[in-house]
């Protein structure tokens, strides 16, 4: 405390300072602040300055901790930091660089921010987002207040899909997204109140916006919670501007990265010691010696669901900077890419969102007959229908009234688009699946009998949204498209880059760009996770990203 101030005046700085952060600890930050919800050490480390009466500390709280409780900590944790020589924002250079804004980058962003530190975030686009921007069926969690699940059901779910038997990744994966979605919907400001049953999965844990689609609404609330620091100065967007080098000493360690803006040509480099890659995956494939071209020549001619911007820029970079990448041919053809009858040969295909066969759509062969579980995991899925119709590849999609009122957002949204039809009879959906109404008949009497008995000859054990008959119908053809990349750059839990069983000091990486979380087969809705996790609960540490290197106390 400052000299020769009263000791009740202290001793009610102490109990305002405490009250300020045992209630953003409790239910994270409410006065649009900015430090959103406490971690256990930010916690710990604030509660220990208080109690010891760190000067700086009281006199923040005396002007912020009742009225601003979120400023407040913000402003206390740098204090504490300074005073353990960490430096802050106001030191040289960056604290660091993200790449890519995607959810990945964005929360990046967001929890650097958060934490004090001064951010420079890239992306070769014009427009930010990505592949997050089109993500439509949700983000995975187990979250405590859903009945029923549990962190050990998800990772078991996530364990079989991947063909692991154990993983350190994946423990991580389930015990962090609880805590994950709370940030999204409580720091984020994203509610996330419907929840799915995606394939592979053995309960309801896929969450969305009631209202608009998942990866959209995401990216909104982020870029509203980022544009406050814009305003302050500690954060500065740079559109049209790619990564191309990452600069490092002469051990190894990161001291900057080379960006070039896409519109002048010109090339600039930006000191730092912490770059985080968050430049999403490799599946786009539609540009000469892609990633997949390499890694998986038999998936070249597939089409994608990913915007030209996901070609592994990233990766490349990374493992010119040592990284090492692990299981690159670990490629996930999703089972649904929309053939749209106006460009039927169109490489890169709309996804037909996961969650319409979550919500209870079948799926037919040619002969109108079904083949598989449609809520089996997409790589069994995929085989089934290369195996059913290996030239043609193509499918139908039949949703009934019911689910498509459960998927709201998403029917009127492929109705525009023209790639569902609506039908008002089965006469009319027959028809336009070129059959004889009694073959449509015959499979929905056998579906609806195997969902009467609780299990069909596939495994399918959740059948939804029945009877299936009613007053409207949806069709689409659909084809099985390269999604998603499993494999990638190799991080250790913590997010950071590997090189040779060390770290590469100084990097990190988040999202689709790294590999190995998801073994052999990615579950829907676990990729928006990741993001979060290692975004945001795994983040760059505070230390780290205040450019000293010091271990964090705060992630
Ligand atoms: C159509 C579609 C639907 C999906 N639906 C779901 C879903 O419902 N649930 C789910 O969990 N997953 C879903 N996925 C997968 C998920 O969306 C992605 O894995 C995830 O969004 C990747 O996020 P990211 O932040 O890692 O990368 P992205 O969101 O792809 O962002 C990467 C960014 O990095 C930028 N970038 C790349 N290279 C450079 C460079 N050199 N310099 C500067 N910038 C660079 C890009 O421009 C881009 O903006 C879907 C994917 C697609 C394609």
């Amino acid at each position: 405390m400052s000299p020769g101030a009263p000791p009740s005046d202290e001793r009610s700085l102490v109990d305002r300072a405490l009250r300020a952060v045992a209630g953003l600890a409790r239910r994270g930050g409410g006065d649009g602040g900015g430090a959103g919800l406490l971690s256990a050490d930010a916690e710990d480390a604030l509660v220990d300055a208080i109690l010891s009466r760190n000067a700086d500390v009281l006199l923040l709280a005396k002007h912020f901790a009742a009225e601003q409780a979120a400023r407040f900590t913000g402003h206390a944790l740098r204090a504490v930091l300074r005073a353990d020589g960490a430096g802050g924002p106001s030191g040289a250079g960056l604290d660091a660089v993200v790449v890519g804004g995607g959810l990945a980058g964005l929360s990046a962003t967001l929890t650097l921010l958060d934490r004090g530190a001064q951010v420079v975030l890239v992306d070769k686009e014009a427009v930010l987002g990505g592949n997050s921007a089109w993500a439509s069926s949700g983000i995975n969690a187990a979250d405590p207040a859903s009945p029923g699940d549990s962190v050990e059901g998800y990772m078991e779910d996530t364990l079989r899909s991947s063909g692991l038997e154990d993983s350190e990744l994946i423990r991580v994966l389930a015990v962090e997204s609880g805590p994950t979605l709370k940030w999204l919907r409580h720091r984020v400001g994203l509610p996330l109140e419907k929840v799915a049953q995606l394939g592979g999965h053995s309960h309801p844990r896929t969450f969305r916006p009631a209202d608009g689609l998942a990866g959209q609404q995401l990216v909104t609330a982020l870029l509203k919670q980022l544009k406050k620091f814009q305003e302050s100065g500690a954060l500065e967007i740079r559109k049209k501007t790619a990564a191309v080098q990452i600069l490092q000493s002469g051990d190894g360690r990161v001291v900057g990265i080379s960006v070039k803006d896409l519109k002048t040509g010109e090339i600039a480099e930006l000191s730092t010691s912490s770059v985080v890659l968050a430049t999403g995956g490799f599946a786009a494939n539609d540009h000469q010696e892609s990633l997949i071209d390499q890694y998986r020549p038999d998936l070249s001619k597939f089409p994608t669901t990913n915007g030209h911007w996901a070609n592994g820029d990233g990766h490349k970079l990374a493992v010119l900077s040592g990284a090492d990448t692990v299981e690159m041919d670990h490629v996930q053809v999703h089972p649904t890419g929309f053939v749209d009858p106006a460009d039927r040969s169109a490489h890169t295909k709309t996804l037909c969102a996961e969650i319409l066969r979550g919500v209870g759509a079948i799926l037919l062969d040619r002969q109108g007959q079904r083949f598989a579980n449609e809520l089996g995991r997409r790589d069994y899925l995929s085989g089934a229908m290369l195996a059913a119709d290996p030239e043609g590849k193509t499918f139908t999609i039949l949703l009934n009234g019911k689910a498509a009122a459960e998927v709201n957002k998403h029917v009127p949204l492929y109705l525009k688009k023209g790639l569902l039809v609506e039908h008002i009879s089965l006469h009319s959906a027959a028809v336009w699946m070129d059959l004889d109404v009694a073959v449509l008949e015959a499979t929905l009497d056998r579906y609806e009998s195997d969902a009467a008995k609780g299990s069909d000859a596939h495994g399918k054990v959740a059948f939804n949204n029945l009877p299936f008959r009613g007053e409207r119908y949806y069709t689409g053809s659909v084809t099985p498209v390269v999604h998603y990349t499993m494999g990638g750059v190799h991080i250790d839990a913590k997010g950071r880059v590997m090189s040779g069983g060390t770290v590469v000091k100084g990097l990190y990486a988040a999202g689709e760009i790294t590999g190995g979380i998801h073994g052999k087969n990615r579950l829907g809705g676990n990729a928006l996770t990741e993001c979060g996790i290692w975004a945001y609960r795994r983040c760059p540490d505070s230390r780290s990203c205040h450019g000293t290197g010091i271990r964090s106390r705060f992630t």
